[in-house]
């Protein structure tokens, strides 16, 4: 079977599985040792060399996805995206950003970068002429996020990878709100694409990995600093990301079309203010999403108008549930004033966009007409009654 050739929903159910010659099980064993023999052998293995039986299955699984060369699991998401950048970035380089980005992303560049002598910056909005107008003769990597968090911002991502080129950049791209089913920026020019496999890759809210998919050379340098950092993932979570992943392809496909289903929903009730989704032929960047998406996404935001309590919607809420995280089989909601953009001032959240009514809603794979029903049921009950 030539690898090339296969749909996405059949390299989900089986490329990387390891074949069981003992017993001709259905699965791929679990090998859970953690010392290898090492005379005679063409790999010493170690689970810190990311070279295990699990964790080379689930790297060949998430390349074939991703249209990668090779691509390697790490311990969470962060710990593929620092590896990665500091693989990338030494002592006296620069990295232009994308001004919105994941907050752990930010924290990680805004608290360690200066201190191991790494220049930064942020772009000021996100498109290409942005990162371009930031770049200095140091500059040796562009990192751009699309669709972005909370806000669903679209970055046009040829665009990008091609000043990147231009300036002989290494381009990386955290793609996590999209999966590699939904977007594969590797052919759109990117060197490499990034994951937090604890959302949708991993999907059932119960996994901590990450992910970096790119070419053999760039997993040679991203492996050599990886060993020394540690961040490898354990052989049972790779088994269970590897089962996890079979069903990637058709749970994006229903949280998908749930998105698209709810995003329309909102986009004409009378209590909602704005919707931020790419499928939404509104959206600013729906053209560029439509060209460089495969489907739009899980991931939507939208502010309540001002005659609702969005505390008080989340409270009433029955079958979604607020909670901190994404991606799950589950719906979840979440209010970003009162969580991931807390520390800002009300003005300060005002001048991102980000009002005290917004909320980013994870649409689950239910029955798109129950989580229409139970935002319905909370909206009547989040009515704000002048006193
Ligand atoms: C969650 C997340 C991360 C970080 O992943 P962890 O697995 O929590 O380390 C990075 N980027 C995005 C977009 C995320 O949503």
């Amino acid at each position: 079977m030539a690898k090339e050739n296969l749909g996405v929903h059949t390299i989900c159910a089986h490329v990387g599985e390891i074949k069981d010659e003992q017993f001709g099980g259905a699965v791929s064993p679990i090998y859970m040792a953690s010392s290898y023999e090492y005379m005679d052998v063409d790999v010493k293995r170690y689970p810190r060399y990311f070279n295990t039986p699990n964790q080379e299955a689930v790297g060949k699984k998430i390349a074939a996805l991703a249209h990668a060369e090779m691509a390697m699991p790490f311990a969470s998401g962060m710990a593929a995206i620092s590896t990665t950048l500091f693989t990338f970035l030494n002592h006296g380089d620069h990295i232009v950003l994308q001004n919105e980005i994941y907050g752990g992303s930010f924290n990680l560049v805004v608290e360690e970068f200066e201190k191991m002598g790494i220049d930064y910056s942020f772009t000021d909005g996100v498109e290409a002429a942005d990162f371009e107008a930031k770049i200095k003769p140091n500059t040796k990597v562009l990192y751009l996020e699309t669709p972005s968090n909370p806000l669903l911002t679209i970055t046009d991502i040829k665009a990008v990878a091609a000043i990147a080129k231009k300036h002989g950049l290494v381009s990386m791209i955290d793609n996590t709100f999209a999966s590699p089913i939904n977007q594969r920026p590797l052919d759109l020019g990117i060197d490499i694409s990034l994951h937090s496999a604890t959302k949708y890759l991993g999907g059932h809210s119960d996994i901590c990995a990450g992910a970096v998919a790119t070419s053999e050379v760039y997993i040679e340098k991203i492996w050599q600093k990886a060993k020394n950092m540690g961040g490898s993932l354990s052989d049972f979570m790779c088994y269970l990301l590897e089962r996890s992943i079979k069903t990637l392809g058709v749970r994006v496909d229903k949280h998908n079309s749930n998105a698209q289903e709810i995003a329309e929903f909102l986009n004409t009730h009378s209590a909602v203010e704005k919707v931020y989704y790419p499928g939404l032929p509104s959206h600013p960047k729906h053209d560029i999403a439509k060209a460089q998406m495969h489907g739009f996404g899980g991931m939507l935001s939208f502010e309540l108008t001002e005659e609702y309590d969005a505390v008080q919607f989340q409270k009433e809420l029955q079958l979604v549930k607020p909670s901190m995280s994404l991606a799950g089989v589950e719906s979840t909601i979440l209010l970003p004033s009162a969580t991931s953009h807390a520390l800002l001032t009300p003005e300060q959240r005002a001048a991102v966009s980000i009002s005290d009514n917004l909320l980013r809603f994870s649409i689950g794979i239910e029955n798109a007409k129950d989580i229409i029903n139970d935002v319905e049921h909370a909206l009547k009950k989040a009515l704000v009654t002048l006193v």
